[in-house]
């Protein structure tokens, strides 16, 4: 095999919204496999203390950073930490994102605004720092939903700023030309966190867990293995692309 075509090294890895669910499971990954790991969060300082105490126990790298994502004097700070601690940034992953459970037609301005500012501004801020600082050779992750391709009522506002996320992916790979940095997205279906669970009945959540064929919700596991394919070395070859990761329910 040509060794060339991977050769970069892929040391450190920041993830947004790392202090709990999938981006904590995230980070646990990453430090599995080696990378010294950001983890940011927006207000959980005690979560995301465990989650680098764990990785710190496990004889990993990890730092914990607060930073809001929807707020670039913020996300250029935190890239600015992230380097003096480790000395570079190699692998961004846009986890962070909130996710209103409620009609069009009851959004209120201020819940619009906050999940695009989050979801879309946030994976924005992140993306254009990490075109000034991620090393040659990196990797991009950002977050999508499968949502987005069942269309449920109630998602209205979620699945808008998912799709932008999607959009920006594609355009974003491309303008790395150059620099060997793949921008890729995951879509998950259901995954057993709080984002998902919240103010869902028991049987809700069942009627989710059944749709897939594999008839189980997502774990974050299940979402930081695909993640750690891509940013991986196995990886190289996928970008700009849309990864559903839902057990096949759509
Ligand atoms: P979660 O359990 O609610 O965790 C959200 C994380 O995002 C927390 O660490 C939170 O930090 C952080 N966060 C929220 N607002 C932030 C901000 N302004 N700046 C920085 N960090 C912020 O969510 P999750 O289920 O793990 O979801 C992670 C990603 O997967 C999201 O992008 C979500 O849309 C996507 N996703 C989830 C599912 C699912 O079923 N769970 C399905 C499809 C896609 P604090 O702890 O400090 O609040």
């Amino acid at each position: 095999m040509n060794t060339q075509i991977d050769s970069e090294r892929k040391e450190v890895a920041l993830v947004t919204g790392a202090s709990r669910g999938i981006g904590a499971a995230l980070a646990r990954r990453l430090a599995f496999d080696g990378f010294a790991v950001a983890v940011n969060y927006a207000s959980n300082e005690a979560e995301a203390n465990v989650v680098v105490n764990s990785i710190l126990k496990d004889g990993g790298r990890a730092l914990a950073i607060q930073a809001d994502v929807s707020n670039s004097h913020e996300v250029k700070q935190m890239f600015d930490t992230v380097v003096e601690a480790f000395g570079r940034v190699d692998v961004l992953i846009n986890n962070a994102g909130v996710l209103p459970y409620v009609t069009l037609a009851e959004t209120t301005d201020e819940v619009f605004e906050r999940t695009y500012a989050i979801n879309v501004q946030g994976s924005f801020n992140t993306m254009r720092e990490a075109s000034k600082r991620l090393a040659d050779g990196g990797r991009i992750v950002n977050f999508s939903t499968s949502v987005l391709h069942l269309a449920l009522p109630t998602y209205g506002v979620y699945v808008g700023t998912k799709a932008a996320v999607e959009a920006m992916t594609r355009v974003f790979a491309k303008e790395l030309r150059g620099r060997h940095i793949t921008c890729n997205a995951v879509a998950p279906g259901p995954v057993a966190t709080e984002l998902f669970l919240k103010g869902k009945t028991q049987e809700q959540i069942d009627t989710f867990a059944r749709m897939a064929p594999l008839e189980r919700l997502g774990q974050p596991e299940d979402i930081a293995g695909v993640v750690s394919f891509l940013v991986g070395p196995d990886g190289r070859w996928v970008n700009g692309q849309v990864l559903r990761a839902n057990g096949g329910n759509v």
